[in-house]
């Protein structure tokens, strides 16, 4: 059955997800801290981290553990709490709780109990990373962190090898190298970015294709790291043949699409340049 109810409106309690800053603390937001004032508990996976942020703010609220080991006990507490009336708000150490964090079950839960779950809104490694790469950021398909184990480690990027959209990756520093030497071997040798230390002060963006990242010195990849791949190429202009584009553009326009969009869509879905599907379609079409 459908429940329809706005979250800031109605009688269903509401659990508020945080968004932290990922390095700069200026980028936490005026609308998480004055959520936070009005918080009865605060959630975090790690309280002592989330402490020190929330002092830094002049926050002092009672606070909940909820971390990756106790979220369904934790997480029964929460769902309590809140339904008996006290808000709640949930955080991870740094950017969005749920991704490659903790709070995905916990936010199920919620679901699950007529509780309605909201977010402020902030600073995602992952989004900060793609949006600066230079990299199709159109289509891209969010890995996280890959397995430390190398087999299933392989097999992942094997799966991911087909993928056409742009590949985010989360990585610790001290597997840096080899995870760069695993992705040139099951990915091929694509172009990437590591996206280092985003906010911080040395922040620094390291462009170049796999095989070349990974000869880069492991000591100067220090700090926090988000790698985007590109995804696998798509077939070369010069693999179409005119008569490949002629065929694809004849059946669009069977399909009743007019030239223009006949060419747009024959350039997107085969993957040749626009101007040279148009001279395809003057040459077979307009003659
Ligand atoms: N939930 C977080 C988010 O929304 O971005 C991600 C948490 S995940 C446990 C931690 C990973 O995020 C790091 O290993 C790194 O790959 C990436 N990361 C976090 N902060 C970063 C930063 N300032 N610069 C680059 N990568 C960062």
């Amino acid at each position: 059955m459908i429940k329809r109810e706005l979250n800031f409106e109605g009688t269903s309690p509401l659990l508020y997800l945080i968004a932290t800053p990922i390095g700069n603390l200026d980028e936490m937001t005026p609308r998480a801290l004055a959520v936070l004032k009005e918080a009865d508990y605060l959630a975090a996976e790690d309280t002592r981290n989330s402490g020190k942020l929330m002092a830094h703010f002049g926050i002092d609220k009672p606070w909940i553990s909820c971390h990756e080991h106790n979220e369904q006990e934790a997480g029964e507490r929460i769902v309590s709490l809140l339904l008996s009336g006290k808000k709640v708000c949930y955080m991870s150490d740094a950017g969005y709780p749920t991704l490659s964090d903790p709070g995905q079950r916990l936010v199920a839960k919620c679901l699950d109990n007529g509780i309605k779950v909201s977010v402020t809104s902030g600073p995602s490694a992952a989004i900060d990373a793609l949006a600066c790469s230079g990299l199709d950021s159109d289509h891209f398909y969010f890995q996280g962190f890959l397995s430390p184990k190398e087999s299933e480690r392989a097999n992942e990027l094997r799966k991911l090898a087909a993928r056409d959209e742009t590949i985010i990756f989360y990585e610790s520093p001290h597997r840096i190298t080899k995870t760069l030497v695993a992705m040139a071997a099951g990915l091929g040798d694509r172009r990437a970015v590591i996206a280092r230390e985003l906010t911080k002060a040395h922040e620094e963006f390291i462009r170049g294709t796999l095989s070349e990242l990974a000869l880069e010195p492991e000591e100067s990849l220090r700090g926090e790291m988000v790698i985007i791949v590109e995804g696998k190429a798509k077939e070369l202009d010069a693999e179409k043949s005119d008569n490949d584009i002629a065929s694809a553009l004849k059946a669009e326009l069977d399909l009743g699409h007019s030239g223009k969009e006949a060419v747009k869509n024959v350039s997107a879905n085969l993957g040749v340049a626009k101007n040279r599907v148009y001279t395809v379609y003057v040459e077979s079409f307009k003659k």
